[in-house]
């Protein structure tokens, strides 16, 4: 890095961003399975002309930046993270915008949350987004880790992304040239995304209130919704759950600390006191390595790890 995070540096991304900037941050307070060493910064832009200025101000100062939503698919090391996490939650435009067809356009901002998402176009009748009943990140996120659930993915509703990719300006990507896979969109090096235009149908609201709640319900049965977690650890490799796998090895309820595989469900980690990342981080590599043991199966984690050993 050429240069640091210092006090001057502060005062600077201050002038930049009107929102709020933390520094020397515990990142337990912020991701959802409250775990996490400290960012040198993390700061909330209120708007996109601000994530612009702080991206550029940081690509000329050759200083690092992460950009995050609400950190419920992270996991920030125990050494913390040297740089900028740029939280985009602060941004929460959010409109309706009709073309001629049937197929409804859907302007969101990146920190919007799934949950608003959900609430809005039930609200409207808008279907097309139900699966993301109960997902708790932001769309920003959403998009990059092509959340899915009960059989669609954000990939079906997208209809172009805004994305801010160092030394550029925002330009809107249509679908065409988005790169999907299995919980991953390709973004270029330190892309940000703003925005997205999301593509939805008309439908009658009695079915889609009906459907959240069948999701809704179904996510309190199976999920351990009671204790901090960062949802499924692993992907499912092709043939068989990564839940089941985990499970049918016996590695329900292995703990490391006070990071626990979930009784109720193997593809979660729990948090069920003070764990920190060293804690999680092993617990994932026992399990890895038992799976592949027993099973000859090698798994991936869907959550993503960034930031520095302790
Ligand atoms: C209880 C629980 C249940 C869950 N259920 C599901 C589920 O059913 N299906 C599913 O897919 N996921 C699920 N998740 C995981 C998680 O909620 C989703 O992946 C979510 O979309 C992540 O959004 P986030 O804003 O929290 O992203 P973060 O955790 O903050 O970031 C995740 C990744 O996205 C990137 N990112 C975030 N915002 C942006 C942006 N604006 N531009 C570019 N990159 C960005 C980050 O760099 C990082 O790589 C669950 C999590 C929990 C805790």
């Amino acid at each position: 890095m050429k240069h640091s995070v210092d006090e001057a540096f502060g005062r600077q991304v201050q002038q930049i961003i009107s929102g709020e900037v933390f520094f020397n941050e515990p990142m337990n307070r912020h991701a959802s399975l409250g775990v996490g060493g400290n960012a040198d910064v993390f700061a909330c832009p209120e708007n996109e002309r601000e994530v612009v200025g702080l991206v550029g101000f940081l690509v000329d100062r050759d200083i690092p930046f992460y950009p995050v939503g609400n950190c419920t698919n992270l996991v920030v090391r125990d050494g913390g993270y040297r740089g900028v996490l740029i939280s985009l939650r602060r941004l929460q435009g959010l409109e309706m915008r009709t073309d001629s067809t049937e197929e409804i356009l859907l302007y969101a901002e990146a920190g919007v949350s799934l949950a608003r998402l959900t609430e809005f176009t039930l609200r409207e009748s808008l279907a097309g987004l139900e699966f993301c009943a109960g997902i708790p990140g932001t769309l920003g996120g959403a998009l990059r880790m092509n959340a899915g659930a009960w059989g669609s993915e954000m990939k079906n509703i997208v209809s172009s992304v805004h994305l801010l990719a160092p030394g550029r300006k925002i330009e809107e990507i249509p679908r065409s040239r988005l790169s999907f896979s299995y919980r991953n969109l390709d973004l270029p090096r330190g892309g940000v995304i703003t925005a997205a235009l999301l593509a939805l149908r008309r439908g009658r609201r009695e079915s889609i209130k009906t459907r959240v709640e069948e999701i809704m319900a179904e996510r309190e049965k199976r999920h351990p919704l009671t204790f901090r977690s960062a949802g499924s650890v692993f992907k499912n490799p092709a043939g068989t759950p990564a839940g089941r796998l985990i499970e049918e090895t016996g590695l329900k309820g292995l703990r490391v600390g006070d990071a626990v595989v979930s009784e109720q469900h193997g593809n979660f980690i729990v948090n069920t006191g003070a764990a920190r990342a060293h804690d999680i981080l092993a617990l994932i590599e026992i399990v890895r390595r038992t799976v592949k043991e027993q099973r000859g199966i090698e798994l991936k984690t869907e959550i993503v790890i960034i930031g520095d050993e302790q």
